[in-house]
C-alpha cells in the first residue's frame, strides 16, 4: 500500500535526536540510530543508556545500519518487526477491509493499546489518523468502482455502506478479526453468486452487500457445492446482475486492461491470515515474492509454512493475489486453483506491465 500522505516522521537530525531523548515509541520503525563508539544500532525507543549525541548516526532502515557495519542491539532488536509496527499493520488491515471504519475504541481493543496511544502511533507511522486513512481508502475504492462503470456499482456501494453500519453497532469486540467477519456458516447472510466463463475457465464470484466472499475457478457444479458447504446457513441466490460491477472489474483485470483489483472482501479470517493477505495485496502487479519474503513482510520470518497455508486458504482469487507468491528458487509451487492458472496469471501480468 502506498502511504496516503507524506509521513510526518522526524526527518531532521534534531527531531530524531529529540525522539531518541524521549525514547519515543511512536517513531519506531521510522528511523534507527547507530552509536559509533559501540558499533550497535537501536530503535528510537531503546531502553539502553542514552548515547552522547556526537556519537550518533541515523539510518532509515535496519539494512542500511547493517551495511554501515553496525550490529543490532540485543535489547530493542531493531532487525525484528516491533509490536508497534504489528499493531499499525493490523489496524491498516482492519481499515482496508471495511466499508464503514471501526471506531478508534474498537481498533484500540483489537490491538490492546489505549485509544490515545494508538492514535499517536498510527499518525506517526502512517502520516494521518486512522480515521483519515479509512476515509482516504474508502474514497479510493469508490473511485475505482465508479471507473469500472455501471450504476450498479454506486448502488452496491450505498447498500454496503448502510448495512455495514448496522453490523458494527451490534458487533463491537471481534478481536483481531476482519470487520466483515461474523457468524460461521453464514447465518443471516445474503450471498449473491454467479458462475461465468473467463479466460481461466469457469469462475465463481460471490458477494454479500459488504464485499466479495469468493472468487474461484473450477467446474461450476463443484464451485457451487463448495460455496454451499462453506455457507450452509446463508441465503444464496444466483444473481449475476447484482455482481455485474465486480465481474466486469475482474474480467478487465484478466484481460490485462486493469492492474489493480481494489474490491472489498467480506471474509472472516484470523489475524494472521489477514496480515498475510494484506502483505500479498502489497506485492505490485507483475512482481512475485517468496513465501519466506512474505513471512518477513509480516514480521514472522519463521512462519513460512503458515504463510503458505494462509495463501492456500485464500477464498478470493486475484483480489488477494496469492498467485504472486512463489518458491524461493523461483519455482511456481502450488496454487489453490491449479499451477497452470498461476502460470497464466503471472505471464499475463509480466506482459501487461
Ligand atoms: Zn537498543
Amino acid at each position: 500500500m502506498t502511504p496516503v500522505l507524506e509521513s510526518s516522521s522526524a526527518s531532521s537530525d534534531e527531531a530524531r535526536w529529540q525522539a531518541v531523548l524521549a525514547r519515543d515509541a511512536a517513531q519506531d520503525g521510522l528511523f534507527y540510530y547507530g552509536v559509533g563508539t559501540t558499533g550497535i544500532f537501536c530503535r528510537p525507543a531503546c531502553p539502553s543508556r542514552l548515547p552522547r549525541r556526537e556519537n550518533v548516526v541515523y539510518f532509515e532502515t535496519p539494512e542500511a545500519a547493517q551495511a554501515a557495519g553496525f550490529r543490532a542491539c540485543l535489547r530493542c532488536q531493531p532487525g525484528q518487526v516491533s509490536v508497534q509496527q504489528q499493531a499499525v499493520a493490523q489496524v491498516k488491515c482492519l481499515l482496508d477491509n471495511s466499508e464503514t471504519a471501526p471506531t478508534l475504541a474498537e481498533l484500540a481493543r483489537a490491538t490492546q493499546l489505549s485509544p490515545a496511544h494508538l492514535q499517536r502511533l498510527f499518525k506517526a507511522q502512517v502520516g494521518v489518523s486512522p480515521k483519515q486513512y479509512a476515509l482516504a481508502r474508502r474514497a479510493e475504492r469508490l473511485k475505482a468502482r465508479l471507473r469500472s462503470g455501471s450504476d450498479v456499482t454506486t448502488a452496491l456501494f450505498d447498500a454496503g455502506h448502510a448495512s455495514a453500519s448496522t453490523l458494527y453497532s451490534s458487533q463491537t469486540d471481534q478481536l483481531g478479526m476482519a470487520p466483515g467477519a461474523y457468524q460461521k456458516g453464514g447465518a443471516g447472510q445474503r450471498i449473491a453468486y454467479a458462475v461465468v466463463s473467463s479466460r481461466l475457465g469457469q469462475m465463481l464470484v460471490a458477494a454479500t452487500p459488504r464485499g466479495l466472499v469468493a472468487v474461484r475457478f473450477g467446474e461450476d457444479t463443484e464451485l457451487l457445492a463448495e460455496l454451499r458447504s462453506e455457507y450452509p446457513h446463508a441465503e444464496l441466490s444466483d444473481d449475476g446482475p447484482a455482481l455485474q460491477a465486480q465481474i466486469s472489474a475482474i474480467q478487465a483485470y484478466l484481460a490485462g486492461q486493469e492492474r489493480s483489483l481494489n474490491l472489498p472482501r467480506d471474509v472472516s479470517s484470523s489475524d494472521f491470515q489477514c496480515r498475510v493477505w494484506e502483505a500479498l495485496q502489497a506485492i505490485p502487479y507483475g512482481e512475485t515474492r517468496s513465501y519466506a519474503q512474505v513471512a518477513e513482510m509480516i514480521g514472522s520470518p519463521a512462519a513460512v509454512r503458515a504463510v503458505a497455508r494462509a495463501c492456500a486458504s485464500n477464498p478470493v482469487a486475484l483480489i488477494v493475489p496469492c498467485h504472486r507468491v512463489v518458491r524461493s528458487d523461483g519455482a511456481l509451487s502450488g496454487y489453490r486453483w491449479g499451477v497452470e492458472r498461476k502460470r497464466a496469471l503471472l505471464k499475463n501480468e509480466r506482459e501487461g506491465k
